[in-house]
């Protein structure tokens, strides 16, 4: 009960955390030592929020085995689910995107899914895969309907493989694209081309009807931490002036796909003090064995 009542609190510590780091950026633009900050920022929100999902899963886990009153409610706790269906977890993402993207442009494009096994099963953490494929199909929808104003809208394809490695989900949208000099920043918290949330508006709130369709530039960053976490990966190709593909790699072999954790030691310290440099604990763990060999 405690551990329920401690993961409801701590709900929207990601928005909150946001609504600092916007307000952070409002008031610390253009100063020099603003642009000094940004790399160890970057880095300090990558560990805490790769920390903070591991720790949802284990107090998921926690919960799930020791709170009876759990099995009644519809709380979806992150969890794998050796029978996670793909298929259907898209689907969700999609038609909760549509959802928001009708209610901010009173259209949107449709999602086309294309597998060749719709009813295919994977083990996966589907709250993980639901957050990474809603994020991406926002921005693809958001994208689409700023590009074709007017017109009709290019269908946003999903196709699935499963290969011996990997189980890969290739998004590709006709949104316009992102260009070269822009695409470097599209992973890092601080960047977005969306409007900021209006002040008043209730950062926190977990209500669908409510939440924006985009404007906290963390649509991006946090997918790639949940991918990471357990061994994939998500990479964004762009073509400017037609559009996007955003490439979701998970590890098709479930005894190779460990949790990714940050570690805290001498050498991560330096991170933020004299480097300042990017998340280097996400690095496989052969490399940084051989890296910290080096120190
Ligand atoms: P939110 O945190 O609410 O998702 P956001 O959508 O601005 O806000 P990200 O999802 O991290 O944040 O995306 C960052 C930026 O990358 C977007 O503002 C947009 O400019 C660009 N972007 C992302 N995906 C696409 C896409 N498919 N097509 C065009 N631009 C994109
Ligand atoms: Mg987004």
């Amino acid at each position: 009960m405690v551990m329920k009542t401690c993961l409801q609190r701590h709900a929207p510590v990601v928005p909150k955390i946001a609504e600092g780091v916007m307000m952070l950026k409002k008031r610390g633009s253009g100063h020099e030592s603003f642009d000094r900050m940004l790399k160890p920022v970057q880095y300090f929100l990558d560990r805490i929020y790769m920390s903070r999902v591991g720790m949802m899963i284990l107090s998921g886990a926690h919960v799930r085995n020791f709170d009876s009153s759990h099995a009644s409610t519809n709380e979806n706790y992150s969890s794998i689910d050796v029978k996670c269906n793909i298929v259907n977890v898209i689907k969700e993402a999609a038609d909760n995107a549509k959802f928001l993207c009708e209610q901010y442009y009173e259209t949107s494009p449709d999602v086309n899914i294309i597998t060749g096994s719709p009813d295919f099963q994977f083990p996966y953490i589907p709250s993980h895969l639901y957050h990474i494929m809603f994020e991406l199909l926002k921005n693809s929808m958001r994208a689409v309907v700023e590009q074709h104003q007017g017109g009709p809208l290019p269908a946003i394809k999903v196709i699935l493989t499963h290969g011996t490695e990997d189980l890969t989900i290739k998004l590709s949208d006709e949104g316009g694209g992102i260009s070269r000099s822009d695409i470097g920043q599209i992973f890092t918290y601080l960047y977005t081309t969306a409007e900021a949330p209006m002040e008043e508006e209730d950062l926190t709130s977990q209500d669908m009807k409510n939440a924006p369709l985009a404007g906290f530039g963390y649509g991006l960053p946090i997918s790639r931490l949940y991918a990471r976490y357990m061994g994939g990966e998500l990479k964004i190709v762009s073509m400017e002036g037609y559009g996007t593909d955003a490439f979701v790699y998970l590890l098709a072999s479930a005894d190779k796909a460990e949790e990714v954790l940050p570690e805290f030691t001498r050498r991560e310290m330096k991170q933020y003090t004299i480097t300042g440099s990017m998340s280097d604990w996400l690095l496989p763990p052969e490399k940084l064995v051989d890296k910290k060999g080096a120190d």
